[in-house]
């Protein structure tokens, strides 16, 4: 293609504080009643004056510490007037002039996308159109909840990279547990804005699109973009400013609004709140409460665990099931006296296996999430070691694991109960072996004459009578001496 994808977003996201932005009404996004949230300050009454919620500005300069953002000293709100049934005030709490934080960015795969600013303002309240019906509900629960907007500058190149960043982000997030950021439910909401170009300097003119409720549309309506501008200006066509939407069953964007010009929303400093001020000292605390984030766990966790580059995402993924990993492998060590678990390769893949696959097998068809998870990492530490130490086999690590879930209990105390441990003592295996083969003429017969298929037939055998708990490699061992 001869055009160079020029993309930027803008990105809101939904902040878990207890309250609303500028009153004490709860901030609840599972409320289900309508209109129950609501207060005179988030509803507008003449005369009622806001309160910043400063639970929400801590959050904001923490995700923009996390972003790598500038935070100046002071910030102001601003009023961004406008009227919407949705918006009681006639005019939404937002930044635009002094913005909490500016000039960060965020790497995806080696890519730096610039991101502009991350300010705080207030969400709407919805409007619910009746189906068949001439006429709309208002639900205002959802007015005067604090959202954060975090606008990045147009570095990004592709539709996979947009989804991507946007991935990260609802990651980086959730780390940081200033936001559920589900899309679906409308905690996060995405806008990409594109445009394409002949080259870096001379910016064609963009389209925004808006109404994207995954991650997966965002890349996709990205992709159709690419195509339908160029697509125009291979045929000499222009490109036209306007607001697209996504039509997730056509898989296309289609027009919503023509853009004539800019809106001109009368922003002003908003009169009723003071500037927020001495936000280097907001900075610092916030600072300490950063825990490590995501990139850098990566990071950590290849060059100390030396896992593969997949299974680092998946653990990364999930801040608690990463966090239970290395609980899990802190107990290995300390049961096994080490400080580093580097050089026991074995050890740690046996445990990133019965976690990513195992375990989440089973917590999924329980839907269970980790975090609710009966079993202890100490308990899980020593299932592995029973395991890797051949105390088990593999069959009954399956009915030890899935025990360990139901209840909670010792992995040793199950292997007791359920007598499961594995037998390796080759007395007591050479016995039921001598005895397999006197019963079972035939497959003996059969192996002689070179089947190969009889030997694993009898040690199904041996397996039988041992109920199972025969090591059977060194059952196969001892039956393959006695018949060769
Ligand atoms: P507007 O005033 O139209 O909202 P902004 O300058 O605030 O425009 O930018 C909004 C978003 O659009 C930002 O994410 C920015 O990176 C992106 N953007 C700006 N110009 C372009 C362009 N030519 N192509 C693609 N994205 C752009
Ligand atoms: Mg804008
Ligand atoms: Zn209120």
């Amino acid at each position: 293609m001869k055009y160079i994808p020029v993309i930027g977003l803008e990105i809101h996201a939904e902040l878990k504080t207890k309250s609303k932005m500028f009153c004490d009404c709860l901030n609840d996004p599972e409320e289900k009643e309508p209109n129950t949230n609501i207060c005179p300050i988030c509803m507008g009454h003449p005369g009622t004056l806001p309160v910043i919620n400063n639970k929400a500005v801590k959050f904001v300069v923490k995700t923009a510490l996390s972003l790598n953002c500038q935070i100046p000293e002071s910030s102001r709100f601003d009023r961004k007037n406008y009227f919407y049934p949705d918006l009681p005030k006639a005019y939404q709490i937002s930044q635009l002039y002094a913005p909490l934080s500016v000039k960060g960015f965020l790497s995806i795969n080696g890519n730096k996308i610039r991101i502009k600013e991350i300010h705080l303002e207030e969400d709407t309240g919805k409007l619910n159109h009746l189906q068949g019906e001439n006429s709309s509900l208002v639900d205002f629960n959802r007015a005067g909840r604090p959202l954060m907007e975090l606008v990045t500058e147009p570095d990004i190149v592709s539709g996979e990279e947009a989804r991507r960043f946007c991935e990260e982000l609802r990651l980086i997030f959730r780390y940081l547990n200033v936001s559920e950021a589900n899309m679906e439910k409308g905690q996060m909401r995405c806008e990409v804005n594109i445009s394409l170009g002949l080259n870096k300097k001379k910016l064609g003119t963009k389209v925004e699109i808006k109404n994207l409720n995954s991650f997966r549309a965002v890349e996709r309506s990205v992709n159709y973009e690419i195509k339908r501008q160029a697509d125009l200006l291979d045929s000499d066509d222009k490109v036209i400013q306007e607001t697209r939407g996504w039509d997730e069953n056509k898989q296309v964007t289609f027009s919503q609004r023509t853009k004539e010009g800019a809106q001109d929303y009368r922003y002003f400093p908003e009169p009723d709140l003071p500037p927020l001020t001495n936000m280097s000292k907001v900075s610092a605390k916030a600072s300490s409460e950063i825990p490590e984030l995501p990139q850098a766990k990566r990071e950590r966790f290849l060059d100390e665990y030396k896992i593969p580059q997949s299974d680092i995402d998946v653990l990364v993924s999930n801040k608690n099931l990463a966090d239970y990993f290395e609980q899990v492998i802190s107990e290995l060590k300390t049961w096994l006296k080490i400080k580093s678990i580097g050089d026991k390769q074995a050890l740690v893949k046996l445990t990133v296996n019965y976690l990513l696959t195992e375990l989440q097998k089973l917590l999924i068809d329980d839907g269970l999430k980790i975090e609710k998870c009966k079993i202890s990492p100490e308990n899980f530490a020593e299932f592995i070691t029973l395991i890797e130490q051949k105390e088990i086999s593999s069959s009954a690590a399956q009915t030890v694991l899935k025990e360990m879930l139901k209840t909670g209990a010792d992995p040793s105390n199950i292997v007791d109960d359920k007598e499961l441990k594995q037998v390796s003592d080759k007395d007591a295996l050479s016995k039921i072996a001598k005895q397999v083969v006197s019963d079972n003429p035939k497959p003996v017969k059969d192996y002689k004459e070179g089947k190969e298929s009889a030997l694993q037939f009898l040690v199904g055998k041996v397996m039988a009578a041992s109920k199972g708990q025969a090591n059977p490699e060194i059952a196969r061992e001892l039956l393959k001496k006695q018949l060769d």
